[in-house]
């Protein structure tokens, strides 16, 4: 039986605890770490109320390295899951290089004071979990974690060769509010402020960003949810699968965004609300886009009322035995059911189910390996197969439909 410790108690934390007290025969010693030890004891409770299990709590500043090898050295987990913010990233890996214990994450690093998201500084740190023995798992949600898998399979079983990869990402759901978002406000706005980027022929090719009059987006007919305008943004599993999925000629990322959502986001933006460096008010140095993330819903809370779907797949277009093959491969997530099952809605659910699977695969010996690995390039059969078992089964089907070429 292995012992895990989760860092970070906010929407996505909730799913992977809880999620994990529902495997006993896999994770034995649970412990969930965070900032506000409150939310920590709010989630405990209800896991002694719903399951009957015990987990452990404690308070962690994981901007800080000696507390938090104080807290793995007296914990003693097979594996950190890191489920705080991007900008804990590379002290996280630090502190389990420390301790010599295995690490796995949602989202790559971004540093406070530059909203860029890439791999560089992660991929960096290969030598020093190699020598030390040990995995750093990057990118381990649903996208990236779970669209990165996807891509691992299909090269293994579907086709002989992809030529191209289109992600397709749609939250058709309602959380019944003027504005919100579904994971972090501030990692999430500051993700959709950048230019829209893809590959192409081994370039990468920027566009305009969403809030651009200019910007690429066309109707991508979902299954369930039906046909929803889907917006090309810059996603991070795009940078690490160029690398690892040979014979790649394209590779994009769509998001579905309501009207609604970029009416406010085009709002918020022109009136200087998203921005991430301090202005002096009254004296006082604020952040404005940390400001605006304590006035929004917290992405936590917003299961109670929330109904409908999200689908998030990819699009894959190839070669099997001389044929060329389009398959579309995705899973469909309810918001109400996933509230049921743990008081979240489909967003924290599908990003903090996917970091438990993986931790499982490295606690049971699946995934083997020293150094720093994207998803992709570790086994994908056993992944597939918990994801259908531990509640985001997917779907395969020829794909009969259009993608902008
Ligand atoms: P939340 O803001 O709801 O939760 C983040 C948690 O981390 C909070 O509990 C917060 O503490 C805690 N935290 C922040 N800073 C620190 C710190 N210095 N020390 C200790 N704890 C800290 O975010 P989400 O749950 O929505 O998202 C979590 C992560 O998941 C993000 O990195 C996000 O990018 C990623 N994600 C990945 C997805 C994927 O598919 N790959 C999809 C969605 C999200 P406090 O409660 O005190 O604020």
């Amino acid at each position: 039986m292995g012992r895990i410790l989760i860092i970070g108690a906010g929407g996505v934390g909730n799913v992977a605890v809880k999620k994990c007290a529902q495997i006993p025969e896999v994770f034995g010693e649970i412990m969930l770490a965070s900032r506000t030890l409150g939310k920590c004891e709010k989630i405990r409770d209800e896991i002694r109320e719903k399951y009957g299990r015990e987990i452990k709590v404690a308070k962690v500043d994981a901007d800080n390295v000696s507390e938090l090898v104080k807290l793995i050295d007296g914990f003693k987990p097979d594996i950190v899951v890191n489920v705080a913010l991007p900008y804990q990233d590379l002290v996280i890996m630090e502190a389990c290089l420390q301790t010599g214990v295995h690490y796995l994450d949602t989202a790559n690093y971004e540093a406070p004071d530059e909203a860029k998201f890439e791999y560089k500084q992660q991929w960096a740190y290969h030598e020093r979990f190699k020598e030390k023995g040990i995995m750093a798992i990057l990118g381990c949600g649903f996208d990236p974690g779970v669209s990165n898998i996807f891509c691992a399979y299909a090269q293994k079983h579907l086709f002989d060769e992809i030529k191209t990869i289109d992600i397709v990402d749609c939250n058709a759901g309602s959380h019944g509010k003027g504005f919100a978002t579904n994971f972090n406000p501030e990692i999430n706005l500051r993700e959709f402020l950048h230019n829209g980027k893809y590959w192409k022929d081994g370039k990468w090719v920027e566009t305009p960003p969403i809030l651009s009059t200019d910007c690429v987006h066309f109707p991508f007919d979902y299954p369930i949810a039906g046909p929803k305008e889907s917006y090309l943004i810059w996603h991070e599993e795009m940078e690490s699968l160029v690398k690892h999925i040979k014979g790649l000629e394209r590779i994009r990322f769509w998001m579905t965004f309501s009207e609604n959502y970029l009416n406010y986001f085009r709002v918020l933006h022109s009136v200087g609300l998203t921005r991430i460096d301090e202005v002096d008010y009254n004296g006082c140095k604020i952040v404005p886009i940390k400001f605006l993330k304590a006035l929004l819903p917290d992405p936590g809370t917003l299961g109670t009322n929330y109904s409908g779907k999200t689908v998030i797949g990819c699009v894959m277009d190839g070669i099997k035995g001389g044929q060329p093959k389009k398959i579309f491969i995705y899973n469909v997530c309810d918001h109400t059911e996933c509230y049921n099952e743990v008081q979240a809605q489909a967003v924290s659910y599908t990003a903090g189910v996917p970091p438990i699977i993986g931790a499982m695969m490295v606690i049971t010996g699946v995934w083997k390996g020293a150094g720093v690995f994207n998803v992709e390039q570790l086994d994908p059969d056993e992944f597939m197969d918990a994801l259908n078992k531990y509640g985001l089964p997917w779907v395969i089907e020829n794909f009969k439909g259009e993608v902008p070429q």
